[in-house]
């Protein structure tokens, strides 16, 4: 699989790629990065890519044309590409989605930058339009990044145990129960003491009421959705 990232700013995001997880399956071609710069493809002399917005206000708008030619020449390169715009107002990205992704042959990342991309761009080329929050960022370098990633570990052999991603929040209802390692006591605090009994179906079940009191903590309308979900099977 392959990611391209359509950004004014390749040196923001080129380190991300430089260390740990991302970084050992890039070596091993479990996917492959390339970056293309939207000022490359500019007529403008000065190689200028924004303008003022039409509607008035105080900001810059990304002008059509590189943004354009960058995809019509990603277009004539490659087949098969799944065109993604980062922006506050798509729709937000979940875990379905980085795992549906997995599956695409080429992803492109389009980053905006000041007020945004003329909309005939997004009309004409974007297939999915994600948001990762309901908050305003300076840019798309990161809303891409953070999809990459969550899209990346579910490709084949990017994560060295991929059984971790089955017990993952969002793979149900229920969110991941806490995790300990060693020390057993830490500064006055104990890790259950269940846990390093054995007892694997009692591991199991402390586990399922921890994820359940999480879960109705942090995220009571995911038991909510399931509760209803069974009423419904009845
Ligand atoms: N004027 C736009 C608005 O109010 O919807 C915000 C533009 S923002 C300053 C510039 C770029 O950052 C956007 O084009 C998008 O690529 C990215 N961006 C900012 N916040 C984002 C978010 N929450 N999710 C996804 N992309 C975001």
């Amino acid at each position: 699989m392959t990611f391209t990232f359509v950004t004014l700013f390749p040196n923001l995001m080129q380190g991300y790629f430089q260390d740990s997880i991302l970084k050992r399956a890039l070596d091993a071609e479990r996917f492959h990065i390339a970056f293309v710069d939207p000022r490359d493809f500019s007529r403008c002399k000065h190689k200028k890519v924004d303008d003022t917005a039409f509607s008035g206000g105080a900001g810059m708008v990304m002008s059509p044309q590189p943004m354009y030619d960058a995809l019509e020449h990603l277009h004539q390169q490659y087949d098969n590409l799944h065109v993604i715009f980062p922006t506050p107002v798509g729709k937000p990205f979940t875990q379905n989605d980085a795992k549906r992704l997995a599956q695409k042959e080429h992803v492109v990342f389009i980053s905006g930058r000041y007020e945004g991309i003329d909309e005939r761009v997004i009309e004409q080329y974007g297939d999915e339009l994600f948001s990762i929050g309901d908050y305003i960022l300076t840019g798309g370098e990161l809303p891409s990044l953070v999809m990459c990633d969550a899209i990346a570990r579910n490709i084949d052999g990017v994560l060295g145990n991929s059984d971790s991603l089955d017990v993952e929040s969002f793979e149900n209802h229920l969110l991941e129960a806490p995790s300990f390692t060693k020390p057993q006591h830490f500064r006055g605090l104990s890790a259950p003491s269940e846990y390093l009994k054995g007892n694997h179906s009692k591991i199991a079940a402390l586990k399922i009421g921890l994820s359940e009191c999480k879960t109705k903590f942090f995220r009571p309308k995911r038991l909510i959705t399931e509760q209803k979900r069974k009423l419904y099977e009845k």
